[in-house]
């Protein structure tokens, strides 16, 4: 059953699902990011609310805007934008969400419950979306070696975590700036996940010739021909990759789509668990 439909379903038992989402400062990229989480969850019949706080906001007025959320019972989904300003400790306030609204998959909870394989939890969205992505495009995992280059909390691990899981059963490899050799590794891959940050540092010659490429990487790099003066390109060079990768995803475009997707599909999740659990202590 697809997001609409879940939403549909649970809107006619009385539930609306609720994603909140805070946002402090005035990052332009940030506002766009969030803009368009508010505009999907209205379009699927969701409730979207974007707070909104200076960038001088104390960590106890944020700290206090997230109890405010943890407590309210129309509110499933709770997200935090990243990144916060340099005053605020990111860490203290990911771990006061509650794990049940944490939607995001950053509480420590949630990092646990993925690693273990308990179901209930949230995966981060992003490598989420990869892997629904995989699977959506038939691409077989079970036995692949699957090489992803970054390890960050947000794309890197948890994408190991979700690779390597029964049922996906990939090798995994995971590379990151210490890595000896990294075209050695990415050689090697059937699947090579690339999420560092870096504009076009995967070129063709890195590619094992019919692998799976998937692109996390958004890089905004100067373009005079463009009006705005820059463009935005992955960390894999595409032009050339898409002649020897058999699958590659595109920047924009590709990996970024599917975030805001996995985001709503955790929010709803979020609503279901929180309605059985209500109905089980009634
Ligand atoms: P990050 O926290 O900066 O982590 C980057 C990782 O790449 C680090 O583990 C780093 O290694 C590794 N790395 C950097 N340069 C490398 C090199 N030359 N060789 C090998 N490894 C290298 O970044 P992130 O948050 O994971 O994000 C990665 C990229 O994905 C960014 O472009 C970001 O904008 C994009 N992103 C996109 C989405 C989306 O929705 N499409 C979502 C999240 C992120 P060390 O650990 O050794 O420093």
């Amino acid at each position: 059953m697809d997001v609409a439909e879940r939403v549909a379903e649970l809107r006619a038992r009385g539930i609306v699902p609720g994603l909140t989402v805070v946002l402090v400062g005035d990052d332009p990229a940030s506002a766009v990011y969030v803009g368009s989480k508010e505009r999907t969850c209205i379009e699927l019949g969701m409730h979207g609310e974007t707070i909104r706080r200076p960038a001088d906001i104390t960590q106890e007025g944020l700290l206090a805007i997230i109890d405010q959320l943890n407590a309210s019972s129309n509110v499933h989904g709770i997200l935090v934008q990243m990144p916060l300003p340099k005053h605020i400790d990111s860490d203290e306030v990911v771990r006061r969400i509650r794990p049940d609204k944490d939607v995001d998959g950053f509480h420590p909870v949630n990092v646990g419950k993925l690693w273990i394989g308990e179901r209930n939890g949230f995966a981060p969205c992003t490598p989420a979306g990869v892997l629904y992505m995989l699977q959506a495009h038939n691409v077989q995992t079970s036995g692949a070696q699957c090489v992803i280059v970054g390890r960050s909390n947000i794309v890197g691990k948890p994408m190991a975590a979700l690779m390597v899981q029964p049922g996906v059963d990939s090798t995994v490899t995971v590379s990151h700036s210490r890595t000896r050799d990294l075209a050695e590794q990415t050689r090697r891959a059937d699947i090579l996940i690339v999420a560092a940050g870096r504009a076009e540092m995967v070129t063709a010659d890195m590619i094992k010739p019919g692998a799976v490429v998937i692109d996390v990487g958004m890089n905004r790099i100067a373009d005079p021909s463009k009006k705005s003066g820059s463009r935005l390109v992955g960390d894999v060079a595409f032009e050339a990759a898409r002649g020897v990768a058999s699958l590659i995803t595109p920047v924009p475009g590709g990996v970024g789509k599917m975030t805001i997707a996995m985001l709503m599909a955790n929010t709803v999740r979020a609503a279901a668990q929180s309605s059985q659990r209500e109905q089980s202590a009634s």
